[in-house]
């Protein structure tokens, strides 16, 4: 009837349809997003014309968005969008943004289960999280370990549930990374670490920060530019300033300060600034057997400009 202008504003079966295709998979990117909302709104069009992807622009996308979160804000639920930190690329992703969305989990895994995941989250944001160096990942085989749980653990009150989580069997672990991965939880690299999907991010954002950032530390940081929290990009040469920047927006960060190449936040000049992610792990095994963390450790294989892979410099050749 309308041409997708008003009728769009209340919620009906177009936006039933869209909610849909968010509960069958974990994340669309706009690409994806297209051709569904195409074709949800040629189902609506009652003039039978031809609605194409490449007719949906993202405005449209985002209209969707708006009228299906008012609907189903009362659920703790939200499609939230965010940029990959790969590509820059749009992803959306119907998160509960309750601020306990973890215990989400606990209602198709087991406690040790999520026990398990816990200690990856732990690995990925505390033990490689540090002030020298921010990998925020967790490689494939130190996960593994963590399937054994620690002995005696000293129980935290708040989160004690009674009775301690029980160690999983290397099977169990390597299953639960897995469908970790299945359910959109954890990406895994070439190099085998695994880290936090977009959609995770969005889903977790908030119990993230409640559980590891504090007064003096703060463990989860955002990008300078876009303010999305950041796992893989670049920190500020002064590793005691809280600059950072993803890959890809460092060069809409510098354009805006006339192209000087320094850090947003503090000013210093941006050249060598040390990696984010695994990277950070490939320069910290270097470092431990040379000179220490002071000085000029990071020559790791950084080429200067477009650098868009994880995978181009050479692990272990120590
Ligand atoms: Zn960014
Ligand atoms: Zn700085």
């Amino acid at each position: 009837m309308s041409d997708n202008g008003e009728a769009d504003q209340v919620y009906n079966n177009s936006h039933r349809a869209f909610l849909q295709s968010f509960l069958s998979r974990a994340t669309l990117t706009f690409e994806q997003a297209r051709p569904i909302v195409a074709a949800i709104e040629k189902a609506q069009a009652q003039d039978g014309r031809d609605i194409r992807p490449a007719d949906i622009t993202e405005q449209h996308v985002s209209t969707y968005i708006d009228v299906t979160n008012a609907a189903i804000s009362p659920f703790d639920l939200e499609i939230r969008d965010t940029l990959s930190q790969h590509d820059r690329t749009r992803i959306y992703a119907l998160v509960n943004v309750s601020s306990d969305s973890i215990t989400q989990l606990a209602t198709t895994h087991s406690p040790d289960v999520i026990a398990f995941v816990k200690r990856c989250l732990d690995a990925m944001f505390e033990t490689n999280n540090t002030h020298r160096s921010e990998v925020l990942a967790v490689k494939s085989t130190d996960a593994l370990r963590l399937a054994k749980a620690p002995p005696n653990q000293t129980q935290d009150p708040e989160a004690s549930q009674g009775a301690q989580s029980q160690s999983l069997t290397m099977m169990q672990a390597q299953k639960t990374l897995q469908a970790m991965v299945d359910e959109g939880w954890f990406e895994v690299s070439k190099k085998d670490f695994y880290t936090l999907t977009p959609r995770a991010l969005m889903e977790l954002r908030g119990w993230l920060v409640e559980t590891y950032n504090d007064e003096e530390d703060e463990r989860i940081k955002n990008c300078s530019a876009c303010k999305a929290i950041i796992t893989m990009g670049e920190r500020c040469p002064d590793l005691d300033c809280s600059g950072r920047l993803h890959q890809h927006c460092k060069r809409m960060a510098f354009r805006a300060q006339n192209n000087n190449e320094r850090c947003p936040v503090c000013k210093k000049d941006w050249e060598d600034a040390p990696p984010v992610g695994e990277k950070a792990a490939i320069q910290n095994r270097r470092s431990t057997n040379g000179t220490g963390a002071s000085g000029r450790p990071y020559t790791t294989a950084q080429t200067d400009g477009a650098d868009d892979s994880l995978d181009d410099s050479t692990a272990d050749e120590d």
